[in-house]
């Protein structure tokens, strides 16, 4: 499917995903602890049997059980050489379900447990070549789109992204679960979410999972305000309540599916359930929302920097904002010293202090003798964002500082040189086009400025100039 076809068919929407997937499993028998991939596969007619009933039901797109078949999870199983295997059958299953049927398969890539550096020693490069390595499979088996779901880290949906990008152009819809306090396990709320992943290039973004289908109106609201791309909703059934051992999920499919109408009314073009529904609540689900006209995206750019946990919105007329620019040895003899020596702490303090002082954004330069500046811009990009929350400007005058520093960080927001020769310029510029980061341009001359910036008319409206 292109993304073309895919933006079409919300469009019309709105567009019906399936419901859940191991919840059903387990009450058809699938023991816990096993893995599930496994399971699926030696009992393949429970899933077959599933998803034909949600297609059934309405649904538009089913979820290929291929969840959790990345190389990382299926070591723990001792089955990573079965992976292709796997993830092959895997997707065929759903074919098979939706054969016939106008509905179509994404191939379903989630978190692999494994925590990025610096919380763990997955490194930002490696997770991106563990989804690519398996979301090229799921393509190549015919997957017709994909979706990156119960996400609890913005960093691995960027890297999962990332990945598909580099592998196919088929669609990508993005899910992260949120929490009660509205914010991912790792902190990342709704909106800073839907900025960096349409930023990023997804295709539609959202949230599923950890909530009943009521907790998400307000959020989706929200995301509708900042959302340029299609808007997905994926409730549980409620909240998971254990009763007599057993984890129980209260909504029933008609309470659902009144909330689901109000989700769409609110800004969902894309709607299922997750842990806990049925194929009940699905078709409950799409009689509600048939007919709903599903809301278009936003139209208008916003100007917005984000961090992992924040984002800030710039826009001419309103509020003054304050870059902490302190974090920059020239001329500070004291921080030149300490960063020769290796040491961060004084770049720790001038981060707290600025972020204390109001500072919305915090630029981040390392230009000087003596030190390796990539790998202390490196460093420095890990300490500073484990301290506090603001988005970071990387300042450098080489671009493949530039160019390392996407990778580990969620929004970029890096100065180009006036100084720089085209070939420097276009580079930066095919950067910004992979990542969706944001650019501004520091140049003597404004018209130089403008020039550059129109010359590179495919540049998001989130470039901007200063003079
Ligand atoms: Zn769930």
């Amino acid at each position: 499917m292109t993304r073309e076809a895919f933006r079409e068919l919300v469009k019309n929407g709105p567009v019906l995903l399936d419901g859940a997937t191991g919840t059903n499993l387990q009450k058809a028998g699938m023991p816990v602890g096993v893995c599930p991939e496994q399971w699926i596969l030696e009992n393949s007619e429970v899933l077959i049997d599933l998803q034909k009933r949600y297609v059934e039901a309405g649904t538009d797109i089913l979820f290929a059980p291929t969840f959790t078949a990345s190389r990382i999870k299926l070591k723990e199983y001792g089955l990573e050489d079965h992976l292709e295997e796997m993830n092959r059958k895997l997707v065929a299953l759903s074919k098979e379900a939706a054969k016939g049927t106008n509905a179509l398969v994404a191939g379903d890539l989630t978190m692999t447990g494994e925590q990025l550096y610096p919380l763990g020693d997955l490194m930002f490069e490696d997770l991106v070549d563990v989804y690519k390595e398996q979301a090229k499979i799921i393509a190549e088996a015919g997957a017709d789109l994909f979706v990156v779901e119960t996400m609890m880290s913005l960093q691995e949906c960027r890297a999962a992204v990332l990945a598909i990008r580099e592998v196919c152009d088929l669609p990508v819809m993005v899910s992260l679960t949120y929490n009660e306090d509205g914010r991912t396990l790792y902190g990342t709320d709704p909106v800073t979410a839907v900025v960096v992943m349409q930023s990023l290039g997804a295709d539609a973004v959202g949230m599923n999972c950890s909530t009943g289908p009521e907790a998400m109106l307000e959020p989706i609201a929200k995301m509708a305000e900042y959302a340029a791309i299609p808007l997905l909703a994926k409730p549980n059934a409620g909240m998971p309540e254990l009763i007599d051992g057993q984890t129980v999920f209260n909504v029933e499919s008609e309470e659902f599916a009144e909330v689901g109408k109000k989700l769409v009314e609110e800004g969902a073009a894309i709607i299922g359930g997750c842990c806990g529904t049925t194929p009940e609540h699905i078709r409950a689900l799409k009689e509600a929302v048939k007919g709903i006209p599903v809301k278009a995206p936003l139209q208008t750019k916003r100007r917005m920097l984000t961090s992992e946990r924040k984002s800030v919105e710039i826009t001419l007329d309103g509020r003054f904002m304050v870059i902490g620019e302190r974090i920059n040895p020239t001329g500070k003899k004291k921080l030149q010293a300490e960063l020769k020596e290796g040491s961060l702490n004084l770049v720790r303090t001038m981060a707290l202090e600025q972020e204390e002082n109001g500072a919305s954004i915090l630029d981040i330069n390392m230009g000087m003798n003596g030190i390796d500046e990539k790998e202390m811009m490196l460093r420095t990009i890990y300490e500073v964002t484990s301290t506090v929350d603001c988005p970071l400007c990387i300042d450098s005058s080489h671009v493949d500082i530039i160019e390392a520093a996407r990778l580990p960080y969620p929004d970029v927001h890096s100065s180009i040189r006036f100084h720089w020769k085209k070939k420097s310029l276009k580079n930066c510029f095919r950067l910004q086009r992979s990542t969706g980061q944001c650019l501004s341009c520091f140049h003597s001359r404004m018209r130089d400025c403008q020039k550059i910036l129109l010359r590179n008319t495919a540049l998001s409206a989130r470039s901007w100039m200063r003079r």
